[in-house]
């Protein structure tokens, strides 16, 4: 159990002393890469020192476990604390994360076999080595079942055959996780672990995106892509389990990170009505900014709490996989965190560019770059739609599932 925030009824969620120590480490790096960012950001560059600086203060590897390179082997609840302070810094540094910790070293930290964690763990934590997330293709979305990427086994490994769209890190990404069906087949959906390096795979950024300018988002090309009888990760024919699952510590990720953004703008808009004035006192003593700050705060508090929680359930999960009633339990707690504070996150934006006003339709102020950044966590990782019937199915039952 996660300490500090394990006794829900005693409403006591104090960091503990380890807790502050390793968030004080997070935020020294975080404040290192601010104008760093800033830079890459207005020059629409993706920003490699994310990886580096975090690398090099041995801050990679949080969730992962201490038998592998940098791993610190913390628990849900305080990787989502790092995760939130993390977030302030934005939506692309945040993504950055949620592709190579959550979805990628997480993942194979749950479903790979030995081999697989030495190899891809030890250096992922260590940033020597990013990982990538690839389910979603041009046809397949909010629906994964039906992805088209295939494998067939040859020469004593696989060939895989398809295209991988929108990936988060996909073309700066030493190895891909991708999913695939048997060839001619739409059942038994496998994972595999595929290497940038492998003949056959090919990634290209995404031009022209709204914001995350700072952040690589690719399309991935596998043509008659050769990987070894190793590269396959867990269960033959369990791939949209893996897949499922993984997203459940990408959701996580990304209600954290959304936190973060809220709380930055609720920084950024306090700071700026303070100081501006308009009709003679700073605008912060008019009424009708003071509802924007009042709004974002309480919704702040509300996506905190709610991610937290769902962390701590995760984390019990975690160490329970058996237990599939808690592992029902924890995947609503993350969907409905992730839906809040997705939703928070860029109420709040739009709250503080509003307060900016002019210099708030600026990307060189933050609030405009978390308007269009955060945008997308109400579509990556479960659109708003998809979330909201999965919670509602959990209240009316399985027999009212809207789609299958
Ligand atoms: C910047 C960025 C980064 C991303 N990173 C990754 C990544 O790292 N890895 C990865 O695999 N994917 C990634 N994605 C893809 C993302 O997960 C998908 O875009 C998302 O799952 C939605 O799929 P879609 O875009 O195909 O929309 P669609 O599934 O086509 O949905 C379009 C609309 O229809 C609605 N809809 C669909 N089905 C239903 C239904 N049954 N009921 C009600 N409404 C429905 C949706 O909610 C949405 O509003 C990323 C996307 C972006 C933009």
């Amino acid at each position: 159990m996660p300490q500090g925030f394990t006794d829900v009824s005693g409403m006591r969620f104090d960091e503990t002393e380890e807790q502050k120590i390793l968030l004080e480490q997070v935020d020294r790096v975080c404040k290192e890469l601010r104008p760093i960012e800033d830079r890459c950001y207005l020059e629409h560059r993706q920003n490699d020192e994310v990886r580096k600086r975090f690398g090099s203060a041995h801050l990679l590897g949080l969730p992962i476990s201490k038998e592998y390179g940098d791993g610190q082997g913390v628990d849900m609840v305080t990787y989502a604390l790092a995760l939130q302070r993390i977030g302030r810094e934005g939506t692309c540094v945040r993504t950055f994360f949620s592709g190579h910790v959550s979805l990628g070293m997480l993942t194979v930290q749950k479903y790979g076999d030995a081999e697989q964690k030495s190899r891809y763990l030890t250096l992922g934590t260590r940033g020597e080595k990013v990982m990538a997330f690839g389910l979603t293709e041009p046809g397949a979305g909010s629906d994964p079942a039906s992805l088209s990427t295939s494998f067939e086994e040859k020469d004593g490994g696989f060939v895989i055959d398809g295209r991988k769209m929108w990936i988060s890190n996909g073309s700066i990404a030493d190895s891909v996780i991708v999913f695939a069906y048997p060839k001619g087949r739409k059942e038994g959906m496998c994972a595999f672990i595929v290497d940038a390096e492998s003949d056959g795979f090919s990634a290209s950024p995404i031009e022209n995106k709204m914001g995350l300018y700072s952040s690589d988002t690719a399309e991935i090309l596998l043509e008659g892509c050769r990987v070894d009888k190793g590269s396959m990760l867990g269960i033959p024919g369990k791939g949209l389990s893996v897949a499922y699952s993984a997203l459940m510590g990408g959701r996580l990720s990304v209600a954290a990170g959304c936190v973060g953004v809220t709380q930055d703008c609720l920084d950024e808009a306090a700071q700026y009505s303070s100081i501006r004035v308009q009709h003679g006192k700073p605008i912060a003593k008019h009424q009708l900014v003071q509802r924007h700050i009042g709004i974002i705060a309480v919704n702040l508090e509300a996506a905190r709490w709610l991610t937290l929680y769902a962390a701590s359930l995760y984390q019990r999960h975690l160490e329970d996989r058996t237990d599939m009633t808690l592992r029902a339990q924890a995947d609503i707690a993350i969907s409905k965190a992730k839906l809040f504070a997705a939703k928070a996150s860029f109420d709040a934006a739009n709250r503080a560019v509003q307060v900016f006003g002019a210099n708030g339709y600026s990307i060189e102020n933050r609030p405009a770059r978390h308007l269009v950044d955060t945008r997308v966590c109400q579509i990556y990782e479960g659109t708003n739609e998809i979330l909201e019937q999965k919670i509602a199915v959990s209240v009316l039952g399985k027999d009212f599932e809207s789609y299958s």
